[in-house]
């Protein structure tokens, strides 16, 4: 069996180097201890020579318990001027009593002399006097080699000799990094299995690499391929310009690909995406739904000759059994999706009894609905109503007779939007209106009014998210809109859509389908209110509103 692969995350270090992601120290705080549950070997909290933040962390991370994690202090070698044990960033990292510290010094001749000004041999002793001062500490040192593949191109000789420096000094692991991220993965291969050779049984060498040619996931592999047997990265691949290396694709990649053991260990990855998740929430970035392995499309089929097959092979269009990374394989249903996504979701709805429908229909009804600007894709309650409603003994839990609404603004006060809606239940109309801050959160509580008479269950349904999308934007304000509404209940959440050329209009239409789901999920049947009792009408009279408000 070979040493196993140890993954190194970064993110609470390199990972923040990404524009627009800003973590708190409670919020790097959180997410270590993540890390540390996920099984990490290593965590590179910061660098505390660079921002009090970095400091304050690794101060509270003296009192926390790491069950499988090594914090990781990260900073640079010593200045060219001063001696390693009174350089400020040394003494900072010393100072920081983590059981790890990382630092990185120059490995190519143009960073040593253009930009520190130091000399070849100046460069390897403040290599040197930095390991061996960290080391005196107590410290074990991982050696980051920046720049070290342009290094190495430029003067391989030189590139070398910096590693023998932190190696002679005490260091354990050396890593090559591609700072640019331009390098090309033969270039990386060859490179790393050069070092592997020269250094490889006096220390491990590792690989931290950046995604600027798209390259990292594949360079980090090759490297692992050629000998490499630690790798750093981030999670999500967030990182300066275009990312780090992807520690969560890396991680399936090995596990899954490679097969070889992996630090944390590869054999349940069934929690990768909550993992991605997290970090994405605590980060607050929109976890990107198109991830390798990870993300809510990762195996999604949507093309119909796709979906064809992949209902009478399912690993037809997969390249892992879904179930392995905690996903399931999902048909989208929608125009461009055949007979066999829609009979593939029709047997999904199975418990609600599918049969004599035919899939055939149901797949060009899909299609001619979608041509007028609906859509199921994403909106699967939706469809689950549209297959629901073709039951011959279906009966629609309500029905809106009608509906108004106003906005005005007078005199510049601030403008309102008054809703009035006319639903039938069981042969009775009731006839309710309410004030909202906008038209569609009117008619929201004006429809949750009236039904909520006859179905007290939805009082626990609430609105989760409302989107809005011009569908044919060439057509500017009269373009069609398409209206998508998340609705949660503790049950869990559904997604309804609508779609007209009235934004009022379409919005009504996903709120009804988003009722309507509800009273079918919760089986709610009709159960009246008495005290509302006598603001109801029966079918044929002049029904009055039930509440003015
Ligand atoms: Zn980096």
């Amino acid at each position: 069996m070979s040493d196993p692969i140890v993954l190194y995350d970064t993110t609470l270090r390199d990972g923040t180097q990404r524009e627009g992601l800003v973590l708190s120290l409670a919020d790097k705080l959180k997410i270590a201890r993540r890390l540390d549950e996920a099984g990490f070997a290593y965590i590179e909290g910061g660098w505390p020579g660079s921002n009090p933040k970095d400091e304050e962390f690794f101060a509270a991370a003296r009192g926390m318990t790491f069950r499988h994690a090594r914090l990781a202090a990260f900073g640079s070698t010593r200045h060219r001027a001063n001696r390693a044990e009174e350089d400020p960033n040394i003494r900072a990292l010393v100072a920081a009593e983590t059981p790890v510290t990382t630092i990185f010094g120059k490995s190519w001749l143009l960073h040593v002399t253009e930009v520190l000004g130091a000399t070849p041999e100046e460069n390897l002793a403040m290599i040197g006097d930095s390991v061996a001062h960290l080391r005196a500490a107590g410290r074990e040192v991982v050696y980051d080699a920046e720049h070290f593949f342009d290094g190495c191109k430029a003067d391989p000789a030189y590139a070398l000799a910096t590693l023998r420096s932190a190696v002679d000094a005490g260091a354990t692991t050396v890593v090559l990094c591609d700072t640019n991220g331009g390098c090309l993965t033969d270039e990386v291969a060859a490179m790393t299995r050069s070092v592997v050779s020269e250094i490889g049984p006096r220390a491990i060498v590792g690989i931290h690499v950046h995604d600027d040619a798209g390259l990292a996931v594949a360079n980090s592999l090759a490297a692992v391929q050629a000998g490499a047997n630690h790798v750093q990265g981030t999670i999500n691949g967030y990182g300066e310009r275009c990312g780090n290396a992807n520690l969560v694709t890396i991680w399936g990649n090995l596990a899954l690909k490679l097969g070889r053991p992996t630090v944390p260990a590869g054999d349940d990855l069934t929690r990768l995406p909550e993992l991605a998740h997290f970090v994405a929430e605590v980060a607050n970035i929109a976890p990107d739904a198109h991830a390798p392995y990870v993300g809510t499309s990762a195996f999604a089929h949507k093309g119909g000759v796709h979906g064809a097959a992949t209902v009478r092979v399912e690993r037809a269009y997969q390249h892992v059994d879904p179930s392995v990374v905690g996903g399931t394989s999902r048909l989208v249903v929608s125009e461009l999706g055949g007979r066999a996504n829609a009979a593939w979701r029709l047997r999904q709805l199975e418990p609600i009894a599918t049969e004599g429908i035919d899939a055939a229909e149901m797949s060009r009804l899909v299609k001619q609905l979608e041509a007028d600007g609906a859509s199921f894709e994403g909106a699967d309650a939706s469809f689950d109503l549209l297959v629901r409603r073709l039951q011959k003994d279906y009966a629609p839990p309500f029905r809106i007779v009608d509906f108004t609404v106003i906005v005005e603004r007078r005199n510049g006060a601030p403008s309102r939007a008054e809703a009035s809606v006319k639903v039938e239940v069981d042969g009775e109309i009731l006839h309710t209106a309410a004030d909202g801050n906008g038209p569609v959160h009117a008619l929201d509580l004006a429809l949750r009014k009236a039904l909520g008479v006859f179905y007290p269950a939805l009082d626990g349904v609430h609105l989760v998210d409302y989107k809005v999308r011009i569908i044919d934007g060439d057509a500017a304000t009269a373009a069609r809109t398409r209206v998508i509404i998340e609705t949660g209940h503790q049950s869990g959440t559904w997604i309804t859509a609508g779609a007209d050329a009235n934004i009022i209009a379409a919005s009504l239409a996903a709120l009804h389908d988003s009722f309507e789901y509800a009273i079918w999920q919760l089986d709610a049947r009709p159960e009246r209110r008495d005290e509302l009792v006598s603001s109801r009408v029966a079918l044929g009279q002049r029904s009055q509103p039930a509440e003015a408000s």
